[in-house]
């Protein structure tokens, strides 16, 4: 009789990257799709927090939202 126990799988613990992205959880970000390349990604509120800037992932085209149209509603905006 084979007595084996295989124990290599087992599931990870803890959480680790959470304290990495702590730091950056402060800055509320927004889904946007880049209508340039149709591409979905996320932009990040500048330091004033009156707009959300980013860049397309693909041509790096710089896209700007402003903030402050009421409610946070609607997550996902399409930038053009
Ligand atoms: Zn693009």
């Amino acid at each position: 009789m084979t007595d084996r126990l295989d124990v290599t799988n087992e599931p990870e613990s803890g959480q680790p990257r959470q304290n990495a992205e702590q730091g950056r959880k402060s800055r509320p970000f927004l889904g946007v799709k880049f209508d340039c390349c149709s591409i979905y990604s996320r932009i990040y509120q500048n330091k004033d927090g009156t707009h959300y800037i980013g860049n397309c992932p693909k041509c790096a085209k710089q896209i700007r939202i402003r903030i402050g149209q009421g409610g946070s509603g609607n997550r996902f905006f399409t930038a053009y």
